[in-house]
């Protein structure tokens, strides 16, 4: 896939940013657009394990349409399934859904694109479940493009956001997990089933502690939310007044100079590190794009991860490899989704 991204002004149109909630056109139709054919539009669906945002989204980013839902995750596969259709029934209730030419579709992992099934891991009542062709009968049968979640931040951030301009880049969520996305010689690079640059699940210490995958010593169980909080506690860190016991409050704890909160984000940076620079050394990525709640650390994670980066990323073709926070924020699914769809159209009206 290969988005390519379209000046804002040539539609006329000062929405701004695409990645501001400032962009979204609450009612439809927005003024001064010109007469658009019908499909230069996308329906974009973010599942997760607690919502379900849905968007009509242009060619240019923009979001003109909103719907959401929560996610019923504890209950079973069709119950999960209406509300994803109630979603998209609130989008096609708008007078702009005829102009809507794909679906495109990021749910939260692990997902099987060839396949068009997803088994979120905090969605049990899915497992194998055929999200596409159910999304495909709810849609009035438009086209339906799946991606999983860090592969849709990743389309996010190289149309809209940080990566944009980079042919070779790699994107983290950092969070509850660790996922990841490529863009390799230009082009979002999902991998067969849609999952390639998870790199949450590669392994940085090989005595480390067993993961959840079945894996031991991998990225996530060191750097994720969870583990970061977790490490800090087993340390001897204590929440301040405000209890917060997160890796949010061991951020804090860190700012305020706390030696065990900073050493939890150092060897959570550590590695980080050491996976982007595997990855860079694999296939040459020259900017690593960093997202998800544990990025909002900001220099508490970015400082000791660009120092380790120097320790690990040594060869002469990864030695100049950057760091970046990620741009597109809370609509980084939404956009990713909206990517993966315009990118599958055969003739994007929009796109190029
Ligand atoms: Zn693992």
């Amino acid at each position: 896939m290969h988005v390519e991204p379209r000046h804002h002004a040539s539609t006329g149109h000062s929405a701004g940013s695409p990645s501001a909630s400032s962009a979204e056109s609450p009612n439809g139709s927005p003024a001064g657009l010109p007469a658009d054919p019908p499909g230069d539009l996308v329906a974009a669906l973010d599942i997760g394990g607690t919502k379900i945002a849905g968007a009509l989204v242009d060619g240019g980013g923009r979001i003109l349409v909103r719907a959401r839902r929560p996610t019923p995750a504890r209950e079973d596969g069709e119950t999960v399934m209406a509300a994803v259709a109630d979603v998209l029934a609130e989008l096609a209730g708008s007078p702009l859904w005829a102009r809507a030419g794909a679906v495109g579709i990021g749910s939260a992992g692990p997902v099987d694109a060839s396949a068009g099934t997803v088994s979120p891991v905090n969605v049990p009542g899915w497992r194998g479940y055929p999200l596409v062709e159910r999304v495909r009968a709810a849609g009035g049968g438009l086209p339906v493009e799946l991606v999983g979640d860090g592969v849709a931040m990743t389309a996010a951030e190289h149309w809209q956001g940080a990566a944009r301009g980079h042919d070779d880049a790699l994107c983290l969520v950092v969070s509850t997990g660790v996922g990841g996305g490529l863009v390799l010689g230009g082009r979002l690079h999902p991998g067969p089933t849609g999952n390639a640059g998870h790199i949450g699940h590669i392994s940085v210490d090989l005595d480390g502690d067993p993961c959840p995958c079945g894996g031991r010593g991998c990225v996530e169980r060191i750097a994720s939310g969870p583990n970061i909080a977790r490490r800090a506690l087993g340390l001897g860190w204590r929440p301040g007044p405000d209890g917060d016991a997160t890796a949010t409050g061991v951020a804090a704890a860190a700012r305020a100079g706390d030696p065990v909160a900073r050493a939890s984000y150092e060897r959570a940076a550590r590695a980080l590190a050491a996976g982007i620079a595997a990855t860079a050394a694999l296939v040459e990525v020259r900017i690593a794009v960093v997202g998800g709640g544990v990025a909002g650390a900001g220099d508490v994670l970015f400082a000791p991860l660009r120092r380790s980066l120097r320790e690990y990323a040594t060869l002469s073709f990864v030695r100049d490899l950057v760091v970046v926070p990620a741009s597109t924020g809370t609509d980084a699914g939404l956009l990713g989704a909206a990517a993966a769809a315009f990118g599958t159209r055969p003739r994007g009206t929009a796109l190029r």
